[in-house]
């Protein structure tokens, strides 16, 4: 049958709840001094110790916190996104107890997505594309995503098991998960998966990963600002 599709151009990374702030985790360092008094509590001194922790990859103290988001977005992003294991956890929506929803990655057009002349993987930089290469890209795309999402009801329609019929859809569709991390894996995350030439140890993630890690990064930036400013002063590298 021909199934009815949407296509969707954007990640959606929500914030859900979080547990701490920079504070928390310069009182965490301290457990064997002081602790937090005023004193320490001020800006600057946190700004001071943080730093310190972040220059010399003292991590733990930035495991002294968490941040729950749910993030709607193409299982291609979940194939890389779940690699990342330590201070990660996930919670995902089943494709057994339920019908897949219809909903498929459509790239934005500003999506640089075509191989230029002498492209090396090493190196996956891309163009954007004319309109018409757009436009074919992403008529294939449908093409493909609304056969596929028909052959799924189809095997639904004559009682094939939930969790079998789904293996005839390909990596475009959405799913969501609650995700779990602390700020030191959030770094860590960062790192990895945006696309930032200055750093230290510059990255070349995928287009829709850097979409989804930007958000986060957002997030992580109102909830532990002098944290995140501090890794961005050093290289984006996480502690
Ligand atoms: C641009 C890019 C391209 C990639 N290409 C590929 C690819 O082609 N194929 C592929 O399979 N993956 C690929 N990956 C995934 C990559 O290899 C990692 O699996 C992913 O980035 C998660 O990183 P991580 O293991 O450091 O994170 P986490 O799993 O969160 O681990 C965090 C840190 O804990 C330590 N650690 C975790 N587990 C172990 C362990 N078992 N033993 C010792 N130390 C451990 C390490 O120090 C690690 O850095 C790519 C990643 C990026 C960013």
């Amino acid at each position: 049958m021909t199934a009815e599709i949407i296509l969707k151009s954007t990640i959606d990374v929500t914030y859900v709840d979080h547990m701490g702030n920079d504070e928390r985790c310069v009182e965490a360092m301290l457990v064997s001094t002081k602790g937090l008094d005023a004193e320490e509590a001020s800006h600057d001194k946190v700004r001071g110790r943080l730093s310190y922790l972040i220059k010399n990859r003292h991590g733990t103290p930035f495991e002294c916190g968490a941040l729950t988001v749910r993030v709607h977005a193409p299982i291609k992003v979940w194939r890389e996104w779940h690699r990342h294991r330590v201070g990660f956890s996930y919670n995902e929506e089943s494709g057994r107890y339920k019908q897949l929803d219809p909903v498929f990655w459509l790239p934005p057009r500003e999506r640089p997505m075509m191989r230029p002349e002498g492209f090396r993987s090493a190196y996956p930089d891309f163009d954007v594309p004319t309109e018409d290469e757009y436009d074919k890209i992403s008529s294939y795309l449908e093409a493909g995503y609304r056969a596929t999402y028909g052959w799924y009801v189809d095997l639904l329609a004559v009682g094939a098991d939930r969790g079998l019929a789904r293996d005839v859809l390909g990596v475009g569709i959405f799913s969501a998960c609650y995700v779990t991390m602390n700020p030191r894996s959030v770094m860590h995350f960062l790192e990895l998966r945006t696309k930032c030439p200055e750093a230290k140890r510059p990255s070349r993630p995928l287009w829709e990963i850097d979409n989804a890690a930007r958000q986060l990064e957002a997030i992580f930036a109102r909830l532990w600002p002098i944290t995140h400013s501090l890794w961005n002063e050093h290289g984006r590298a996480a502690p």
